[in-house]
């Protein structure tokens, strides 16, 4: 695998591979990777001809700074577990390499990203955006792999590629999950061996929510979602909502939508997990 640090030398690099007419498949990537990294390699790998995975934990969508310290980092096990995977290049920019210059950019999401991780975390997509739309313009890639895990992010990556014009396929990849179903994450590195134990109850309390679809009104399950994850002590509700999958409407009936997805984001402590499950489609 090669390494490439500036920005010169990658699109360098890339330009060959492109005259070569392959298929430029990104898996852009903040690190401390796990098996749901490793996923989106593997799904680049299958459908596409040239792997470059990024490692950039970006200041800018953490509107926590004390997140940002706390964010787990291990490149060298990342470049084992990259290796592995026979993932090709590896993009490891320095802060200073992706903002050379502070340019004031204001992304317009509507509704986007106004609701659940966005109410939440001012200016976090801000950021998102931002970083995304300039890896894209560095790689150039034909294919992006992104996970469901984060499917607001992927809901709004998808709209900037439209607003922008970027020539880019997102492609959308399936939540991995630990064995007792918590969504991998590379916060959970960060949880007490208790905490990550309990916090299996955000999956079955998103399974528990799935089967009660369309039997309750929408309002009386979302109550429901809260009493049974603040039952538990270890774990604080921030948000449950069930929205619509594209527009990501706050639904207040179920039929409102033909594509639901039910979003949840709990403290485990001060680690912040986020999971979903698609309610109907
Ligand atoms: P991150 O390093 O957290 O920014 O995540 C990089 C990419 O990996 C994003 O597209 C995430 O949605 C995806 N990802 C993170 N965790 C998982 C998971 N458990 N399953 C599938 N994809 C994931």
């Amino acid at each position: 695998m090669k390494i490439f640090t500036t920005v010169d030398e990658i699109k360098t690099h890339l330009s060959e591979i492109r005259k070569e007419g392959k298929v430029i498949g990104f898996v852009p990537t903040m690190g401390a990777l796990h098996d749901g990294h490793m996923s989106l390699v593997h799904d680049a790998k299958e459908d596409s001809d040239y792997v470059v995975a990024s490692i950039f934990v970006n200041p800018e969508q953490f509107n926590n700074k004390d997140d940002l310290k706390k964010y787990p980092r291990d490149k060298k096990a990342d470049i084992v577990k990259l290796e592995q995977a026979e993932c090709d290049v590896l993009f490891f920019p320095s802060v200073e390499e992706i903002y050379p210059v502070t340019e004031a950019v204001l992304f317009e999401f509507g509704n986007l990203d106004k609701v659940m991780e966005g109410k939440f975390r001012p200016d976090h997509f801000q950021g998102v955006a931002k970083v995304v739309k300039r890896l894209f313009e560095i790689i150039e890639p034909q294919k992006a792999f992104f996970g469901m895990k984060d499917y607001q992010q992927m809901v709004i990556v998808h709209k900037l590629t439209k607003d922008y014009n970027l020539p880019v396929e997102i492609v959308p990849c399936s939540i991995v999950r630990e064995e007792n179903k918590l969504a991998m994450s590379s916060r959970n590195e960060r949880l007490t061996p208790q905490q990550r134990k309990e916090a299996a109850l955000i999956y079955q309390t998103l399974k528990m929510a799935k089967i009660q679809s369309g039997f309750m009104p929408i309002h009386e399950l979302k109550d429901t979602v809260e009493r049974k994850i603040n039952k538990n002590k270890l774990m604080q509700l921030e948000y449950f909502e069930i929205v619509d999958m594209y527009s990501l409407k706050i639904l207040g009936a179920w039929t409102e939508s033909n594509n639901i997805i039910g979003c949840i984001a709990v403290y485990a402590g001060d680690v912040r997990l986020i999971d979903n499950m698609i309610l109907f489609s």
